[in-house]
């Protein structure tokens, strides 16, 4: 299948080209269509699958539209959020929504330990479209930047979930699933599905689409 027959708009089929995604990946060929009807998904799938096109697209796809249907000043920010348990990953997510995202004047926002609190709370003030963040550092935020709330959060994303659930980071992902408006969609991707996994599930999606590569 190609981009184009998974249900996506013109703007995003070019912004694949452009990264040279020819085809879609078997996760991306999965996950698109279901997503694009607005259902949550649940994705068994490794780095290296292409499991951040699978959900970045959709995710893209549906800033735009309620981007069109807005009237301005309707801005759309704080649209997505995006849990990683490392640095590395939230970095190359953001990486991959900014690619992707290049022609629409996307904003993204990392939050992760190890960089000035200050210079991202720099950038939450410019409202970034996208929050890719690990869990501990996002929840310092919601505390201590003034006027950042996840109240407008429209999609979630726990990115490989099973890491999510180590104890320290259990803790902050409560306080955050209580931040986010149940309204929302939801993707979890995990290599594994284990029995926290599995809880977690329960808690957080709505009759998701489960999908394997
Ligand atoms: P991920 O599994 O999301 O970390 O992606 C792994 C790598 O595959 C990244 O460098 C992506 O840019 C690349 N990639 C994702 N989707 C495609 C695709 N459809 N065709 C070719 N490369 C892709």
């Amino acid at each position: 299948k190609s981009f184009k027959e998974l249900g996506l708009v013109e703007q995003l089929i070019e912004a694949c080209d452009r990264l040279g995604w020819k085809t879609p990946s078997k996760i991306q060929a999965e996950a698109i269509p279901h997503a694009l009807e607005g259902k949550d998904l649940i994705g068994l799938a490794q780095t290296g699958s292409g499991k951040t096109g699978a959900f970045a697209l959709p995710i893209l796809q549906a800033l735009l539209e309620a981007a069109a249907a807005a009237a301005p000043p309707v801005q759309h920010s704080f649209f997505a959020c995006v849990l990683s348990p490392t640095r590395e990953l939230a970095i190359q997510i953001a990486e991959q929504f900014e690619a992707l995202g290049s022609s629409i004047s996307l904003k993204t926002a990392v939050l992760v330990g190890g960089v000035d609190h200050v210079q991202q709370s720099i950038i939450l003030g410019k409202r970034p479209h996208i929050v890719v963040a690990t869990p501990g550092r996002l929840v310092d935020h919601l505390s201590n930047t003034k006027g950042f709330s996840l109240r407008t959060i429209k999609y979630l994303v726990l990115d490989e979930a099973d890491r999510l659930l180590n104890d320290d980071f259990e803790k902050s992902l409560d306080e955050i699933l209580n931040s986010i408006p149940r309204e929302r969609r939801t993707y979890l991707f995990s290599a594994t599905m284990t029995k926290k996994v599995r809880k977690l599930q329960r808690a957080c999606l709505r009759n998701p689409v489960k999908m394997e590569v």
